[in-house]
């Protein structure tokens, strides 16, 4: 099967949202062992509780992360522009890459002398830090 060229899904994986459910659920059981074992005032319910606690603390930072995550990597996604290019009076028009670009393809008609246009090239957009 060929690759699609969707950007790579650095943020979140169905591992680790897994992994955070995981947690949760152990956290949840940590808790109310910890309250059940409470009830009979017992001390070693104490450590139970604080696990629990402290799981569902961490998974929730952890949830937190990854909802940031996707949008960061949406702002440093590379832009990919496309240079389309007159033949006959040598217009240039540069535009975002869409999908099915390729070089050499026609495009659109120049403004000026309404001639075939063709993309002269595709490229990678380098980033410069403000
Ligand atoms: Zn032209």
């Amino acid at each position: 099967m060929a690759e699609k060229s969707e950007p790579p899904t650095t943020g979140i994986s169905s591992f680790s949202l897994a992994m955070i459910f995981i947690t949760v659920i152990l956290s949840t059981i940590a808790l109310f062992l910890g309250l059940s074992t409470y009830e009979s005032q017992d001390l070693s319910a104490v450590p139970y509780m604080l696990i629990g606690f402290i799981g569902l603390a961490i998974s929730a930072y952890m949830l937190l992360q990854f909802r940031r995550k996707p949008l960061r990597a949406a702002f440093e996604m590379p832009k990919v522009i496309t240079t389309i290019l007159c033949q006959k009076c040598g217009f240039k028009n540069i535009r975002d890459f869409e999908s099915g670009d390729y070089i050499f393809k026609e495009t659109e008609s120049c403004p000026k002398c309404s001639e075939k246009m063709m993309i002269a090239a595709i490229y990678r957009e380098v980033k410069e830090k403000k």
